[in-house]
């Protein structure tokens, strides 16, 4: 007979049974064999616990979804309110009330130029339908030779077909490799790439000459230009100058090839501004959306879109319409988190509370900047990271391991340590977090 894991204390016996019916994501199921399974039986602030009062620090957001903290007051109060309302009805024929609050409040958001949001229901899928949007315009179009796409070296949309396709992860990319349609690869504006004495500015305006000379020869077949802004994520946080994008929304538009923002991770504030794009004070004809959209609580995504997109759809043809779905489209659950989210945004002055977060976080990491072990410290708004030296292969199983033992949750990418913590972490828990580091990186 199987113990019911509500009343379970016992930690091992969820493991050993998750080991067994479980397939954990972006993991060799048999590292479990000599790796424990964390398993978490609440959560709290930036705290995940344990059944035995054991505790993390989840300095990387639960997969760089939380926002606000786990078991938030006012989206839990929300979610509560909607789950007595209407939990889901069909988007298809079918409308409700979260769902259009939401898309005309990221509309302004997003500074009103992205009138029409499609809805998806996890990043992958965004990245799906912004490409198949992208081409199935220039088809509707007359343009029906524009079916490439471009992204960065380094980039990483997502893990389903169309998405791995324009990701550029060996790690996840190799094997799969002959079931992916070919994208062009331009080099990435990473700063860690500029030569001796050269600027990121100046690297980044480099970057941006190569790509003017892919799309020279390449336009006439290419439909669009996907790009995380800012921050490349899961290559290992790799930060590149705004004057990039500037460039790069300036070249997509002499070549009439769509800029697609993939603002999945980048997205609600955290690199500093509500968008990362709006840094490069540029507007994309899709922005994709999800991660923390609902505060790190319920899966959705959103593909924003420019009223002249929309309009080449817009006809009695029923097959020049978009006719993808999900089943969960804009469910009325994940739409109220993302009210609730965006509320906060409003009444708590987030992005201006974060300014001073980022600036205690980066003075805490001085000892880690300076470390003779730490190379490429560097920061964007609510992220961090940095090389250490090591030429141990299962480096990021270890440290990850360490860090676990000094109460804190960090998932290093090869080498690069980041921390992406929720906005709400506290003073002490950046001594915590700041202090387990430098010791880590000590022994
Ligand atoms: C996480 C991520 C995705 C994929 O989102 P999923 O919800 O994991 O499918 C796509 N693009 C970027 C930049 C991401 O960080």
């Amino acid at each position: 007979m199987t113990q019911d894991w509500r009343t379970s204390t016992r930690n091992h016996l969820l493991l050993n049974r998750s080991r067994a019916a479980v397939w954990h994501p972006c993991t060799q199921m048999k590292q479990h064999e000599t790796l424990p399974l964390i398993p978490v039986a609440r959560a709290q602030g930036c705290w995940l616990y344990d059944f035995d009062g054991r505790r993390y620090l989840d300095a990387v957001s639960s997969w760089w979804v939380n926002l606000f903290g786990h078991s938030h007051a006012r989206i839990n109060a929300a979610l509560r309110d909607q789950l007595d309302t209407l939990e889901h009805a069909m988007l298809a024929g079918f409308t409700h009330g979260p769902v259009v609050e939401l898309s005309e409040r990221l509309s302004k958001l997003a500074g009103g130029k992205l009138g029409h949001c499609f809805y998806g229901s996890d990043g992958a899928s965004s990245v799906e339908i912004a490409l198949k949007m992208s081409f199935h315009y220039w088809r509707n179009s007359g343009e029906p030779l524009k079916t490439h796409f471009i992204s960065l070296k380094g980039s990483y949309h997502g893990e389903t077909l169309g998405a791995l396709s324009v990701t550029d992860v060996a790690l996840f990319k190799d094997t799969y490799a002959p079931l992916l349609r070919t994208s062009a690869q331009v080099p990435s504006p990473d700063w860690r790439l500029a030569e001796p004495g050269e600027t990121p500015r100046d690297y980044a305006l480099r970057a941006a000459r190569a790509l003017e000379a892919h799309l020279q020869q390449h336009h006439a077949t290419t439909a669009a230009l996907i790009v995380e802004p800012l921050v490349q994520g899961a290559t290992g946080m790799a930060m590149y100058d705004a004057a990039y994008l500037t460039e790069a929304r300036a070249l997509c538009d002499r070549y009439r090839v769509h800029l697609i923002a993939d603002e999945i991770m980048t997205g609600f504030g955290r690199t500093g501004t509500f968008f990362a794009h709006e840094q490069a004070e540029v507007v994309p004809d899709f922005l994709c959306l999800s991660k923390g959209i609902t505060g790190g609580y319920l899966p959705l995504s959103v593909v924003m879109t420019t009223d002249a997109i929309y309009a080449a759809f817009y006809d009695d043809s029923v097959t020049r319409g978009f006719l993808h779905s999900h089943s969960y489209t804009g469910n009325a659950l994940a739409c109220r988190a993302a009210l609730a989210t965006l509320d906060i945004f409003e009444t708590e002055n987030v992005i201006g509370a974060n300014r001073q977060t980022s600036a205690k976080i980066t003075a805490a990491c001085e000892a880690i900047a300076r470390h003779p072990r730490v190379r490429n410290f560097r920061q964007h708004g609510m992220i961090w990271a940095f090389e250490v030296d090591t030429d141990d292969p299962t480096f990021a199983r270890n440290f990850h391991q360490r860090a676990l033992e000094k109460e804190l949750l960090l998932r290093p990418i090869g080498n690069t340590v980041y921390f992406m913590p929720p906005y709400v972490i506290t003073d002490e828990e950046i001594a915590q977090l700041t202090r387990g580091t430098r010791e880590l990186l000590d022994s």
